[in-house]
């Protein structure tokens, strides 16, 4: 039997990447701006819709960063973020001297809790400062309740960034995820639905805030023949060669969506017969692209079978698996931040665990993925 390694989720080509590459070469626009920057732009604008504008970054977390200084975060200020998620989500705040607010996450989509959320706004603001901005994530594609969310938000008129970097592809309520925000966040790392090798994007309803992030990610140069700047500027502009790669990925973005979708069906069928174990699952009103397929698992009703036991037993045949986000209240570099809620994202890491979900996955990948499964679970 194939023993190669099966991955969580891996880069997987379209086949036309390499064209669009080869017209950057040959054109000899080997720079971080060029056609294909704008050509990338224009391909995910359109994707989105919503008349929202795209400016193209070296990743996401410098999209996040950026995000931040454009709606005015500040040292000292305080930045609400989903503790359940990746570090890169909450990073910036720090980059900038801001303070992290840490919000719990809810059971039904393990992103942030409305209720959590409002709770942490009246007492940051009892306590003498108002959050600058919401950092809201749509953990692996599943859509965050994005309409309960901006009702907190809008009454307390706080701005939200929207980090869409593993929800490309994802709608909330037929608006494309990335769109919904006062400003969203996309990725294109490795592992993400799609990738450029490394980029990411931010989007924004305003052509002043695109031309104002352009202008910030490319040193902030006045207009002028010498160099002349009055303002900190940075070097985060996506390359034109990385760009070309992601128009070829655009190509095949509905396709890898829809993969994905089918790996999530692929588990919920395996899963169907064991008892404790429930496969993530976006709400009525949604589409998920899940980026990557997870499960939580009730120890009380598997015996004694752990995400762990799991984990360990997909090593063995060289398939990778891995917990859910650690929660950034209990990171060591973040846990002596502020933190409202309960235990929710807590008890999703001690029991949640991340399933091979790539698009480029084949049926022989998902007879050994089944069959470990099966014995784990004797079932
Ligand atoms: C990947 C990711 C990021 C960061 O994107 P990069 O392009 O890797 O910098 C930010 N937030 C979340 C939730 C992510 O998954």
């Amino acid at each position: 039997m194939n023993t190669t390694k099966i991955w969580l989720s891996s880069p997987h080509m379209g086949g036309r990447e390499q064209e669009y590459i080869k017209e950057a070469f040959e054109t000899n626009w080997i720079a971080p701006l060029g056609p294909h920057v704008t050509g990338f732009e224009q391909d995910l604008a359109h994707y989105l819709g919503q008349d929202c504008q795209v400016a193209a970054l070296s990743s996401g977390t410098a999209a996040l960063h950026l995000a931040l200084i454009v709606l005015g975060v500040q040292a000292g200020d305080e930045v609400i973020c989903q503790s359940m998620t990746f570090a890169a989500s909450a990073n910036p705040i720090a980059y900038l001297g801001a303070t992290p607010v840490f919000v719990d996450s809810e059971a039904d989509t393990w992103n942030i809790c409305p209720k959590a959320l409002e709770e942490a706004i009246v007492d940051r603001i009892a306590k003498g400062k108002k959050p600058k901005a919401i950092i809201a994530v749509h953990l692996y594609g599943v859509p965050f309740k994005a309409k309960e969310i901006k009702a907190v938000a809008t009454k307390y008129q706080i701005p939200i960034v929207e980090d869409s970097a593993e929800a490309l592809g994802s709608a909330y309520e037929g608006q494309a995820c990335g769109t919904l925000g006062d400003i969203g966040v996309l990725s294109f790392n490795g592992n993400k639905i799609i990738t450029t090798s490394g980029g990411g994007a931010l989007v924004t309803h305003n052509a002043k805030t695109k031309e104002k992030i352009v202008f910030i990610a490319t040193q902030a140069r006045d207009q002028a023949p010498h160099y002349q700047h009055s303002e900190i500027g940075y070097n985060y502009r996506m390359s034109n060669v990385c760009a070309g790669i992601g128009r070829g990925q655009m190509e095949v973005l509905d396709q890898h969506v829809k993969a994905r979708q089918s790996m999530q069906a692929f588990y919920k069928e395996v899963f169907q017969e064991v008892p404790g174990v429930s496969v993530m699952q976006a709400q009525e009103n949604t589409v998920a692209n899940y980026w990557l397929s997870a499960i939580l698992i009730d120890e009380k009703q598997t015996k004694g079978i752990t995400r762990e036991t799991l984990r360990l037993a997909f090593e063995r045949e060289n398939i990778e698996s891995r917990p859910l986000w650690k929660p950034m209240h209990r990171q060591p570099v973040f846990a002596a931040y502020p933190y409202y809620g309960g235990t929710v994202a807590e008890e999703l890491f001690d029991n949640g665990l991340c399933l091979p979900s790539g698009s480029n996955l084949t049926d022989e990948d998902r007879q050994r993925i089944k069959k470990v499964i099966k014995q784990v679970f004797a079932v």
